[in-house]
């Protein structure tokens, strides 16, 4: 089994007067002016089911940039039939022809629909050009290409045989469908939940984020003009707990590729546990959830290392991606001086529209988000253990705009050194030099989730010291660098505690998850 070797897409920069600045620019420009119809797509059918809702930009939340269809429960039961008719065919089609369309999705992206698919996120999830570009264009194109990769490493993962008989291992294809349920805040992950499922065989139903419609429905043209056959794919969008508990009291739901809230996922977890009696096979759970993630300096770390490890990590994209930085522990020494390069950082932001191309911070996802972050800053501009150093305005009369906010606290068991935010907020811990050790076990006591975390060291037996005593705080442990950013066939990414089943998207780890093997001997 083989594939050309894949490589990861160059990132563009879109420089002034650059053709793919020209290009996104009138795309997006084109879209703004433009209305959309996102239809539930079950099967060969393209459902107006007539009941909408509009779609509308986080930073202008009262322009309204399309319509998107509802489903009932009977359009919900409608997929799951329609994917297991479309399963008799995909499930038996060799691995090359399911490989072909995903590479050719990938050099779709990469080429003609480049553009519009970042102007789609742009609009529909508020993130500048950079930030749409490593995400929806090189990420989801990485993940594309690389699964196919990984696809052939397992494929190519056979027993030994002897002069007696041949031992070989078939990678099917779940016996069901799988459920895929996709997050706001990265094209890519909606556009590889569903298809990693499919490359391997799977048949999907894919619920996308109510806040992710815009790029979901370019990701969906995309898959059709690839040749992703009705029915292999199909997209519910409507109220979440009825689509959910809709396909998980089917008996052919045979897995759920999830990424979310920890909270979200333990209900999904609970209720696929009461159901277990009526599968016909036990359902795999792959879920990514939360995080809460970290970052430690050594009193020997680089100082300025630290404060832009502080400022990328915690509010590149309003600070919205499960691997964001949103706590820190800064030893005395060399505190002050990070301080003021984060604090200069932050002041030189420019916060607005991504239609700009020079403002680093847009809005944040929506109302909720924006209401539940301003709480949290309002609470530690009474509260006598914070003290907010940058940052702690808000606005949401035209965008859900969010100041990037700094809070030091003395506490640090600060409310905002624990509770997920999901938004521009950092807040920082100074320790007594002294305390390395001490610190990291705080660090590591205070995990409930543990996604991604980064320590600062020039010292080799602090940076030892911190990855074993940190050993189960994160899944993706950075050294001198941001928690964020993971890239496809470099690293893979995921969690464990609340943070998920750490079953590594972009590895062949989560591919195995989607096929149960046959193993046949054969006796000569
Ligand atoms: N893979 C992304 C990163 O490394 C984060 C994914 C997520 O937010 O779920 O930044």
């Amino acid at each position: 089994f083989h594939v050309p070797t894949p490589i990861n897409e160059p990132v563009k920069t879109y420089a002034p007067n650059s053709p793919e600045r020209k290009a996104v620019q009138e795309a997006y420009k084109a879209m703004w002016n433009s209305q959309i119809e996102v239809p539930l797509y079950i099967g060969s059918e393209e459902i107006k089911t007539g009941t909408t809702k509009n779609l509308t930009s986080p930073h202008d939340h009262k322009h309204v940039v399309g319509t998107y269809h509802l489903a009932e429960k009977a359009h919900v039961e409608k997929a799951i039939s329609s994917a297991l008719e479309a399963r008799k065919k995909w499930a038996a089609l060799h691995w090359e022809q399911r490989a072909a369309i995903f590479l050719k999705a990938a050099e779709l992206i990469a080429g003609p629909y480049r553009a519009k698919i970042n102007a789609a996120t742009m609009i529909g999830q508020s993130k500048n050009i950079h930030q749409a570009e490593i995400d929806s264009a090189c990420e989801l194109i990485d993940f594309l290409r690389f699964n196919v990769a990984f696809m052939t490493q397992i494929y190519n993962d056979q027993p030994k045989s002897d002069a007696t008989m041949w031992n070989r291992v078939e990678y099917r294809p779940l016996e069901g469908f799988v459920y895929a349920v996709t997050p706001f805040n990265f094209t890519a992950i909606a556009g590889n939940l569903p298809a990693s499922a499919a490359l391997m065989g799977n048949v999907v139903v894919w619920k996308p984020s109510f806040s992710q419609i815009y790029s979901a429905k370019v990701i969906i043209d995309v898959f059709k003009e690839a040749g992703v056959p009705a029915g292999v794919i199909n997209v519910v969008l409507g109220d979440a707990k009825m689509i959910t508990d809709t396909l998980l009291d089917s008996p052919d739901f045979a897995g759920i590729h999830f990424t979310g809230s920890t909270g979200v996922f333990r209900d999904i977890w609970t209720k696929i546990g009461a159901n277990i009696g009526i599968y016909k096979t036990y359902p795999r759970i792959v879920g990514e959830t939360g995080g809460k993630d970290f970052i430690v300096a050594h009193p020997s770390a680089n100082p300025k290392q630290v404060a832009t490890g502080i400022v990328r990590g915690a509010f590149e994209f309003q600070g919205q991606k499960c691997s964001a930085a949103s706590r820190a522990y800064i030893p005395q020494s060399i505190w002050n001086t990070v301080k003021e390069q984060v604090i200069a950082d932050v002041k030189s932001f420019k916060m607005g529209s991504p239609e700009d191309f020079g403002n680093f911070v847009t809005a944040v996802i929506h109302e909720g988000s924006f209401d539940k972050l301003a709480r949290f800053i309002d609470q530690a501009k009474k509260d006598t253990d914070a003290e907010i150093i940058v940052g702690g305005n808000y606005d949401k009369s035209v965008g859900y705009f969010i100041e990037p906010t700094v809070i030091v606290t003395s506490n640090p068991h600060y409310i905002t050194m624990k509770e997920e935010l999901f938004g521009p907020v950092m807040t920082i811990f100074v320790y007594e030099d002294a305390k390395w050790n001490e610190t990291l076990h705080l660090v590591d006591e205070t995990s409930e989730y543990a996604l991604t975390g980064a320590i600062f060291s020039q010292d080799r037996y602090a940076i030892q010291e911190a990855t074993t005593v940190l050993e189960n705080a994160a899944g993706n442990f950075y050294i001198n660098d941001k928690p964020t950013g993971a890239i496809v066939g470099m690293q893979p990414f995921g969690g464990a505690r609340g943070s998920g089943t750490n079953d590594k998207a972009g590895s062949a780890l989560n591919l195995m998850r989607w096929v149960s093997a046959r193993t046949i001997k054969e006796t000569f």
